[in-house]
């Protein structure tokens, strides 16, 4: 087989990986060490050391419900919501902002595998919480194991099913695919967690007089935007040969203020047949 001349340099050349976000050689790994084991190492094969430093990882989550690293009055007044509690890997701020920025709106694909790594700490977080809600936190902190890896062995305990916030056609047609799903089959990969792609966003767009609308009005015409097919819960429920309570990780890019996943969560809860608890992922909150 007959090598052509480009296939010849890159094979003689030294292979140096550059850093995906600033094109610098990728020197020695500056991860630290808390945000591991959670898949995060392989973000040093990608991102030079600067980078790396610049990730706003959410490390103290000061609101329970939506995982945000400040008390906030927006989780204070919701009430009846179908999701259980969000968390988020990085704060919002403006490194982080551009980074999306590249990936969503440029279509920066390079940054996928890097983002979708990034969840994983977020994914732990709400592990560790369903294992506190089911009351098996004796046992799991007997085993020494991160939180994910022990529910995996557990099998029963574990998440039935990772999913995303879907986006609008026009969207779609636009960027060409959809961000959370991207995001989710890379932590359904990772965790061992089957992808169901439950939510569809309906077509209809939303009535410009929503904005003069009270806040309760708002969120009735942001949850009729979600829709679940009865048919893609079937599918799922008869894959999980399940017919109890069931674990759902709902994944998207930014947690702002929130109304769209609670919506998505809303739509779920509504026509599933079982008691699911819904957790969401998010790369980000603002
Ligand atoms: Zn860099
Ligand atoms: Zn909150």
């Amino acid at each position: 087989m007959k090598l052509k001349a480009f296939d010849m340099m890159q094979w003689l050349q030294p292979k140096r990986d550059v850093c995906v976000v600033c094109s610098k050689m990728i020197g020695r790994a500056r991860i630290q060490e808390d945000v591991d084991p959670f898949h995060v190492k392989e973000l040093n094969k990608r991102l030079c050391a600067d980078c790396v430093d610049q990730i706003a990882w959410i490390r103290n989550v000061q609101c329970m419900h939506c995982g945000r690293a400040q008390r906030c009055p927006d989780c204070l007044i919701r009430s009846d919501s179908a999701l259980w509690m969000n968390r988020s890997a990085v704060v919002y701020q403006s490194a982080m902002k551009e980074w999306l920025h590249r990936y969503k709106f440029q279509g920066d694909e390079r940054l996928t595998p890097i983002l979708g790594a990034m969840l994983m700490p977020a994914v732990e977080r709400l592990s560790a919480q369903l294992i506190r809600k089911e009351n098996l936190e004796d046992q799991w902190r007997r085993s020494k194991l991160p939180a994910l890896k022990w529910l995996q062995k557990t099998g029963s305990a574990c998440w039935d099913g990772v999913t995303s916030v879907p986006v609008s056609e026009t969207r779609y047609r636009e960027r060409g695919f959809n961000q959370a799903e991207q995001l989710a089959r890379i932590v359904s990969e990772k965790a061992q967690i089957p992808y169901v792609e439950l939510l569809v966003r309906s077509t209809h767009h939303v009535d410009a007089r929503q904005s003069h609308q009270g806040r309760g009005a708002r969120f009735q015409g942001l949850s009729s935007r979600y829709h679940v097919s009865v048919s893609a819960i079937n599918t799922w429920l008869r894959l999980k040969h399940r017919n109890a309570s069931l674990k759902l990780l709902l994944i998207d890019d930014v947690y702002t203020t929130g109304n769209t996943i609670h919506a998505c969560a809303d739509a779920i809860a509504e026509v599933c047949p079982f008691p699911v608890t819904i957790a969401s992922a998010t790369w980000a909150r603002s």
